[in-house]
């Protein structure tokens, strides 16, 4: 008998967010995110189940765009991050991959066929996050060193993107960045890419600034229910659907004396007579070990709270709220229809974003309405 620990994945939920999504970006294409394994939620699998919905998936890298060719997906991919050399570029191509260029070396390494081939080459602005991406500066310096032909070709293939740094919680930031932004784009006349998912959930934000409507949006944590940071308002979290829901199985159940602890370096010491049940997740299956003693795990609509150091395969939780009911085998959710991932990563410093994808291979994934 195995584990039976699992993961969840509903892919009618994956559908209604994507669907939803695509009301809110109206005439734009909805790239799909699917880096680091569709966000946790198995990059294959989302893909085949979107394949018919998105014309493109964006990856972070060519490893995992090759990942899913070998699968059989063949919409494009944008490698979000650029080739790692110059030598990714005819396999990127090869390949069905679009390129985001960011430094002045990738705009060194460009031949004007990788140019005449449409939405093959993105330009990332650097427009105020400072991760990725090429200055005003540098990339008009590029602009001006190319002859009308290339121009020509730039204009009507290719994509100026940006990133942005505070969408979900400064506007004004995020105002200056379009600003910048909207510089380029009337200089170059390119086709635009610049919203994520906080991007996309923010509206009006640029009614005031002349830029044309977006080619593309890329969204990944709202495709897979989550909203972004800072962002938990019942506006979003009632449109959007969780896809994962984590179980986890009790594997033993027993009743401690007042004063008596639990795991290592007894660290939670009970106040009255409590019942622990042990649960088979831990930090290996990518609970964070600051969980202990402050996340809850779900039986129904009732919150349980995790007491105890988190070991690297169990969890100890205070189930005496259910004592009576709970037997060794039933299956404690962590995550997803009774308690949003969101509040999971708020009660434990971190975001839903890092939740998800940092749960291990080791949880099996199930999918449902497929
Ligand atoms: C990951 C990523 C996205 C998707 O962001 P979400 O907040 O998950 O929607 C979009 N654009 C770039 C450049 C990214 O790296």
């Amino acid at each position: 008998m195995a584990r039976k620990t699992h993961a969840l994945i509903d892919l009618n939920a994956l559908h209604a967010n994507y669907a939803l999504a695509k009301a809110h970006a109206g005439a734009s294409d909805v790239i799909a995110v699917i880096k680091a394994d569709a966000y946790g939620h198995g990059m294959v699998e989302v893909a085949k189940a979107l394949q018919n919905r998105t014309s493109v998936f964006a990856v972070a890298f060519l490893d995992e765009a090759l990942t899913l060719r070998q699968n059989g997906i063949k919409e494009p991919i944008l490698l979000l991050e650029g080739p790692m050399d110059r030598s990714e570029i005819a396999v990127a191509r090869a390949n069905n991959c679009w390129l985001m260029l960011h430094t002045p070396q990738h705009l060194e390494w460009l031949e004007p066929s990788d140019i005449a081939i449409p939405n093959q080459i993105w330009f990332k602005l650097d427009t105020g996050m400072h991760r990725l991406g090429l200055s005003e500066t540098e990339f008009l310096d590029f602009w001006q060193r190319q002859s009308p032909e290339i121009l020509s070709d730039l204009s009507a293939h290719c994509i100026l993107a940006t990133h942005f740094a505070k969408a979900d919680n400064d506007q004004d930031f995020t105002r200056q960045q379009l600003k910048s932004f909207a510089r380029v784009q009337a200089i170059t006349a390119m086709r635009t890419s610049y919203s994520n998912s906080p991007g996309l959930l923010i509206e009006q934000i640029s009614a005031d600034i002349d830029l044309p409507s977006e080619s593309f949006v890329r969204l990944g944590i709202s495709l897979y229910g989550g909203t972004p940071d800072s962002l938990l308002h019942p506006k979003y979290t009632q449109a959007l659907t969780p896809v994962m829901t984590v179980k986890a199985q009790v594997l033993a159940i027993r009743t401690i004396d007042a004063g008596e602890g639990v795991g290592y370096g007894q660290i939670w010491q009970a106040p009255t007579a409590t019942a622990i049940a042990t649960v088979a997740i831990g930090y290996a299956d990518g609970i964070p070990r600051f969980a202990a003693n402050r996340m809850h795990v779900m039986c129904a609509d009732t919150a349980l709270p995790v007491v105890g150091r988190i070991s690297m395969d169990m969890i100890t939780v205070d189930v005496s709220a259910i004592a009576e009911e709970l037997k060794v085998g039933d299956m404690l959710e962590v995550w997803g229809a009774q308690q949003r991932v969101e509040q999971v990563a708020q009660a434990l410093e971190t975001i839903n974003y890092e939740l998800l994808t940092r749960l291990s291979l080791r949880v099996p994934r199930f999918y449902i309405n497929t």
